[in-house]
């Protein structure tokens, strides 16, 4: 696509969690490259405030879904639908991270974890996969995490949740492959967003360390010794949603500093 500088345009992009962090760089991104985009979170305040924050690029127009909420995806993407066309770009980025002990990991932090992280992205694919396969073109990328990829103490919940999303990825990837519909997941290192700044607020409160101390230790995992930015997580979503991008499928890209190799 050189010399396209609107690749996407034509397109509807749904962005779930882009009210902020990530999710509202990754609706930035798709504007930029000329798609017609849906931003959905809980909060319908924060997603106006985004939205306006995003006109300059593109339209940009939010709807409020609890992505836990079977009946909430069902009705709000087919009102996103109704108002700019089948939903041709699906990205699954709405998530929560809570660490605890596993002794410590009780049924009720699995569920919320599993519900929105895992349960959200299958139920939000179910309701746009079909029209992106009616329309002849998709695009499915998840937002998962390396520690979709490897282990990584305190987190069972959060683990088992990204690598779950991961072997949907693939999954749903072969299982689309005779279709012109592509199913990929980005996986971020720790990222400068909200998720990253309440991490910090708990190993401070729970071990005294001092926040310089408690950044340093996340900063460790990344080799080039700093957080990812969200842009930097959005520009690789962006590019596998390019349709020059249609050959790549299945795949779990880190977007981690070298963080796994
Ligand atoms: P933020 O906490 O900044 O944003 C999370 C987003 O998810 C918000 O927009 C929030 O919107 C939305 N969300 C949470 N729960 C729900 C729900 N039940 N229904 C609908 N929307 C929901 O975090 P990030 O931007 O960092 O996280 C985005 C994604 O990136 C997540 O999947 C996360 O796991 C992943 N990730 C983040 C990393 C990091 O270090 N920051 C590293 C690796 C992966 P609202 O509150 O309005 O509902």
């Amino acid at each position: 696509m050189i010399g396209d500088a609107k690749p996407l345009a034509g397109r509807h992009a749904l962005v779930t969690g882009g009210g902020r962090g990530i999710g509202a760089a990754i609706a930035a991104q798709l504007a930029a490259l000329g798609a017609d985009v849906t931003i959905t979170g809980r909060d319908p305040a924060r997603l106006g405030v985004t939205a306006e924050g995003l006109t300059h690029l593109g339209r940009v127009n939010g709807i409020a879904i609890d992505v836990t909420d079977p009946a909430a995806i069902e009705s709000g993407f087919a009102r996103a639908a109704e108002r700019s066309g089948p939903i041709t770009i699906l990205v699954n980025n709405a998530g929560i991270a809570k660490a605890a002990p596993f002794a410590r990991t009780d049924l009720a932090l699995w569920d919320d974890i599993l519900r929105t992280d895992l349960t959200g992205a299958f139920l939000c694919a179910k309701a746009a996969v079909p029209g992106m396969v009616t329309a002849g073109w998709g695009r499915v990328v998840n937002v998962a995490s390396t520690a979709g990829l490897t282990g990584l103490a305190y987190c069972s919940a959060y683990c088992a949740a990204k690598h779950g999303l991961i072997g949907l990825t693939r999954a749903l990837a072969m299982e689309l492959a005779g279709k012109p519909v592509t199913v990929n997941a980005v996986c971020p290192g720790y990222t400068e967003t909200d998720i990253v700044e309440t991490t910090l607020d708990n190993i401070v409160a729970k071990t005294g360390r001092t926040r310089e101390d408690a950044l340093a230790e996340l900063v460790a995992h990344n080799p080039q010794k700093r957080l990812v930015k969200p842009e930097e997580v959005a520009e690789a979503v962006g590019w596998l949603c390019l349709p020059g991008s249609a050959s790549i499928t299945g795949q779990s890209i880190a977007v981690a500093g070298g963080e796994l190799m």
